[in-house]
């Protein structure tokens, strides 16, 4: 997945971070059947195996919804927690950073 590995060279995920990815409506169900995230619509991260699963049809919206998810799951990342409020402040401060980079 071309665009996924284009964000990754500007977002900052850990070195080892698997990212796995739904490429069907069906696949993406299953993911979220099994996670605790049943409302999640484009990602869901598993902290305790570090990866990250991406529903594919994501990579049809804008670069601005993708690269949003993928900050916001970031968050979960970075502050180590499920926290929803927590992700969105990193992913804010993330996108400020690249705001501020251009
Ligand atoms: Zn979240």
């Amino acid at each position: 997945m071309d665009a996924l590995q284009q964000e990754l060279q500007t977002l900052d995920y850990p070195a080892d971070w698997q990212f796995k990815i739904a490429c069907s409506p069906l696949l993406w169900d299953r993911v979220q059947r099994k996670s605790d995230h049943p409302e999640a619509l484009f990602a869901i991260s598993e902290l305790k195996h570090r990866v990250t699963f991406l529903n594919a049809a994501v990579f049809r919206e804008s670069r601005y919804v993708y690269r949003r998810a993928m900050k916001h799951e970031l968050g979960h990342i970075r502050c180590g927690c499920k926290s929803e409020d927590e992700a969105e402040k990193w992913a804010r401060k993330l996108e400020r950073q690249t705001m501020a980079k251009r």
